[in-house]
């Protein structure tokens, strides 16, 4: 089956993603790794998108998705794989969809979590400046406040977790994305999912959403 997983910052794609793969035995395709790869490699693409990273500019669409299209035509792709992060916006969802002819996405899912609970959940984070380790107010708060169980260090709010950035995000997210969604509901692709519950019982609403048994 193949797979996107589409969601705001904080709704717990990621490990959703992981879940999914596997217990489908799928793998977990991600175009930030991908970049990475291609980069570490020093291909023909990985060269090209190395130019425009070291110039500070996005890499093209086309670029990507000739890299997606690679990766999906490797061996262990054929029983399906799970695609995060991309496409971000209707664009690359159109030229993603013609640079997959024949073997398009069976599934577009999308979870979703209300505004004020993607900011409890982002705004309350908190990174250990030493060792990276996330805490979360009030979910997960340290042992002795503002400092790191694993190595003692200072813990603080990253840029990016502060509230007014957090609020940001999610708008920036929610522009480009409703057009995304309109597009896969369209194509008949696309399933919502209520993504506010613990990660097991979201698990459990993701897989009915794939039609597929998880046990
Ligand atoms: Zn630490």
């Amino acid at each position: 089956m193949r797979i996107a997983l589409l969601g705001p910052p904080g709704c717990g794609k990621g490990t959703q993603g992981e879940i999914v793969c596997k217990d489908l035995a799928i793998p977990h395709i991600s175009s930030g790794d991908l970049l990475r790869q291609a980069v570490q490699s020093g291909n023909e693409l990985g060269r090209a998108a190395k130019d425009y990273m070291d110039r500070g500019q996005l890499v093209p669409d086309e670029l990507v998705i000739g890299l997606i299209k690679e990766r999906v035509a490797q061996q262990d792709c054929k029983a399906g794989f799970v695609l995060d992060g991309f496409p971000r916006n209707r664009e690359q969802a159109e030229k993603l969809d013609g640079g997959l002819v024949g073997e398009g996405l069976d599934r577009v899912v999308a979870i979703e979590v209300s505004e004020p609970a993607l900011v409890a959940r982002l705004g309350g984070r908190r990174t250990c400046r030493g060792c990276g380790h996330l805490y979360h107010v009030s979910w997960n708060p340290p042992k002795v406040e503002g400092r790191c169980d694993a190595c003692g260090a200072e813990i603080y709010t990253r840029d990016d977790d502060r509230e007014d950035t957090v609020r940001e995000r999610l708008e920036v997210y929610r522009k480009r994305t409703e057009p995304l969604m309109d597009f896969y509901q369209g194509m008949g692709l696309l399933r919502r999912v209520d993504g506010e519950a613990a990660p097991a019982e979201v698990s459990k609403r993701v897989f009915a959403a794939l039609a597929v048994r998880n046990d």
